[in-house]
This record gives structure tokens, sequence and C-alpha cells, in this order.
């Protein structure tokens, strides 16, 4: 049966790593038809993609909807097109739809991502920031609605791979101790300042922090991945993906990224997923799940991997990682905050308003100040923005704070 797609975040990094796997010249089984895309800010890039793969729908701003819609009819594209937050929840509503990829960067990703989860739609995550501020709404919403939650995150998706096949389907049945299941270990490499000072990373300009050794992806997650707020936020992910305290889940530093996750079992056997550093792996391991499909992935050369290398992070050089963990231990108000004051400290550090290393400042205080307004953990989206919305003030009070 075809497995019609929706793409959300089409112009974006895991965007083209997903097209590239559904071209119509890639030999498939299974097959798929790339029924809806959706982009942002490179509106001639979607119209491209809008040629190449004829989808039946298209979202973009709410702004755009006109304009772009007389371009597509320019090209005799015979395409719908919608527009903002509310376009988006259509797409991901359209009985039409079986299989969507929350591809969105940040927290733009949210509302559309839950309302996948609602109508019980096939998703391969990767925005984790939906997870990382809502977690237990998400997770409750997929169970509720007999949704399919497939991590496409290379860590999350490693894991899920390494686990039995009767947890991958429930993940209450991980406290089952018949699985096995002692901890999780999620890799990490470092980052281009792995093996820099502190110093020398608070000197950092964006180039040199965007520029990863090893994973080509979009600027934000490329800058978490510098102050390993990347890692934090995954590590939040796999709480919640795999129903885990943090204290279940490691982060080992491995710079080569050839080991993608782990996970450790009580018997002493550690199960690892293996792979060229290329999402598309991750990407194709959830379109055909629980089968199998071909991607067009450099093959590892095992006889050429010279070492793999396992390291303990630092914690005071990548704090980031330190207050994600006191946040999973606070709760969604502190998941809430530290995502949203990322954000805005990562956007302070692209505008060259403050350095790379007080992103994680610009966190912690954010943190601090959001656990002292005694806020209620949210039960919906509504109460998460509201809590997102005053820490993103919080955190930009800081950023001046730090600028004067
Ligand atoms: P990107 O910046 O390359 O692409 C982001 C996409 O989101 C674009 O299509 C953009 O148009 C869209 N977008 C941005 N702001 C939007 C808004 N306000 N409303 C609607 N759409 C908006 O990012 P990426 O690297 O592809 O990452 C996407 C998500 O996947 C992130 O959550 C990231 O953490 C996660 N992820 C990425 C990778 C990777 O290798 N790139 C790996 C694991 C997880
Ligand atoms: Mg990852």
């Amino acid at each position: 049966m075809t497995q019609r797609v929706a793409i959300l975040g089409a112009t974006g990094s895991i965007g083209d790593s997903t097209l590239a796997l559904l071209e119509p010249n890639q030999t498939l089984p299974p097959s798929f038809e790339v029924y809806a895309l959706s982009g942002h800010s490179r509106l001639d890039k979607l119209l491209s993609l809008c040629q190449q793969f004829r989808p039946s729908r298209v979202a973009v701003p709410e702004a755009a909807v006109s304009e772009f819609a007389s371009r597509l009819s320019q090209c005799g594209l015979d395409i719908e097109v919608v527009g903002g937050q509310a376009g988006l929840i259509s797409i991901v509503q359209d009985s039409a739809v079986d299989t969507v990829v929350a591809a969105i960067v940040g927290s733009a990703g949210l509302p559309s991502t839950l309302a996948a989860a609602q109508a019980g739609k096939r998703i391969l995550l990767a925005n984790k920031e939906a997870l990382v501020m809502a977690g237990s709404i998400m997770m409750k919403a997929v169970k509720d609605n007999g949704a399919t939650l497939l991590p496409i995150d290379s860590e999350h998706n490693a894991i899920f791979q390494c686990l039995p096949a009767a947890i991958q389907q429930d993940n209450t049945q991980i406290h089952q101790s018949s699985y096995g299941v002692k901890k999780l270990w999620l890799t990490a490499s470092g980052g281009p300042f792995l093996r820099q000072s502190y110093e020398e990373m608070s000197q950092a300009s964006v180039a040199q922090a965007v520029n990863h050794p090893n994973w080509s992806m979009g600027q934000k997650i490329s800058i978490d991945s510098a102050t390993m707020m990347n890692k934090g936020l995954e590590l939040i992910e796999a709480a919640h993906l795999f129903d885990l305290p943090e204290s279940q889940i490691e982060v080992v530093m491995h710079p080569q990224s050839i080991i993608h996750s782990m996970v450790e079992y009580s018997d002493g056997s550690y199960l690892a997923q293996l792979g060229s550093p290329d999402m598309k792996t991750p990407i194709a391991h959830a379109l055909a799940y629980p089968e199998r499909m071909q991607a067009p992935v450099k093959p590892l050369d095992l006889f050429d991997l010279a070492a793999l290398e396992f390291l303990r992070p630092d914690l005071d050089k990548f704090a980031c990682l330190r207050l994600a963990r006191s946040a999973i231990r606070a709760g969604m108000v502190a998941t809430i905050s530290l995502n949203a004051a990322n954000e805005i400290a990562v956007q302070a550090f692209i505008d060259e308003q403050v350095k790379l290393t007080d992103i994680a400042l610009i966190n912690e205080r954010t943190m601090d100040k959001m656990g002292e307004l005694s806020f209620e953990a949210p039960q919906q989206i509504e109460e998460i923005i509201e809590v997102d919305q005053r820490a993103r003030q919080v955190a930009l009070a800081e950023v001046a704070a730090l600028r004067s």
C-alpha cells in the first residue's frame, strides 16, 4: 500500500534527507507519495520542490499564501496552498495523510506535531523541541489516539532499533524486568569545540560554531551541538520517548559519530547501532518500519576505522547538559523555560549580541527566574505557550543585561 507522506519543514536539512529518499527514481518498495510539503522562509526552494514532487497540498506562512498560489499556477501546478499554523494543522489532520515527518525547527513545530498525534498519524519525529516542551502531553496524545511515534533523531532512532519489538510498540513495557533494559547510552560527538578550552569556545564566531565535524545540519541544531544543548534536549527527548528517569540515561562523548547510541541490558550486553553519520539512515528506518528500504548512504568502511573513542563529558565546559538534567528533574515548566531561553540565546548569538558561552548563562538564569514564578505544570498547549512566552521575555532581559 502506498504511504502518503506530509513533510513539515521540507526546505530544511531533514527535509532534504527525507526527500532524497522519496525521489521518484529511487528503488522502492515500499511505495510513498509526497502528499504535502511545508516551508517558511526559503520559498523559492519550496517552489522547486513542488515542481519536482508535485504534492497535493503545500503550507507557507499566512502572509505568503496568495503570492505562492499564483507562482504555482504560473508554473501550471494545481496545488492547494494553506497558511500559517492553521494550515500546517489542516495538513496533519487531512484524512489522506498517513505519515507526518515533523521536521520544523524549534517551538514552531509543536502545534502541528501535537495535532498529528491527536489525529492518530504515523509521526516521524525530528522536532525534538515538541517533546522537550510538551513531552507528557505528546506521549499521552500518541497513546490515546493510536498514533505511532518513530524517532528519526539519530540517537533515539539507534536506541529504538536496539530495543525489543514489544518496547518499540509500547514504551511502558520498558519497565518489564524480563526485558532487562538497564540504561540508555546517548552518544555525543562533542561538536567543533570538544578539544578546545572554554576560553577558546567563548571566542567562537557563528561560522566556527556551525561547522560541525561530522554532521551537516540546520543552523540552530548545529549551534546547539556546539554548546551540547542539543544533547541536553536529546536527554529530555529520550526520557519521554522511552519513559525513563534521567538517571537511567547516560551521555558519552564519541567523537567519531559511528555508534549512534546504545542500550545496556542487565545481563551485561550493550546493543549499539552503527552507521555513517547520515540522517538518511534513521529516516529510511522510520519510513519503512517495521520493514527496511534502500537508502543512498555511504557504507561504513570498518577496515578504515582507526579507532572509536569514548570520553566523559565535561559538564563545566558544556553546562547546558547539566541544565537539561536538572530541568527534567524539576519538570515541565523548567524544560519549556530551558528550550525557550535557548532559542532566544541562540538567536542572540547568531545576531552577534552575545558569546557562544553566554548561551548556557542565559539558559540557567532564565530557568532560575522562571522557577521563582510558581507556574503550575501545563496541561494543555495554551498553557505551554504561556510559559514559553514568559520564559522568552525573561531570556531577552538576560540577553540585554549581558550586553550592557
Ligand atoms: P533547518 O533549519 O534546516 O530547517 C527547518 C525547517 O523548519 C525549514 O523547512 C523551515 O522552513 C521550517 N521552519 C522554520 N521556522 C518555521 C516556522 N516559524 N514555522 C514553520 N516552519 C518553520 O533545520 P533542520 O536541521 O532540518 O532541523 C529540523 C528539526 O529536526 C529540528 O528540530 C532539529 O533539532 C531536528 N533534527 C535535525 C537533524 C539534522 O541532521 N538536521 C538531526 C536530528 C534532529
Ligand atoms: Mg541527534
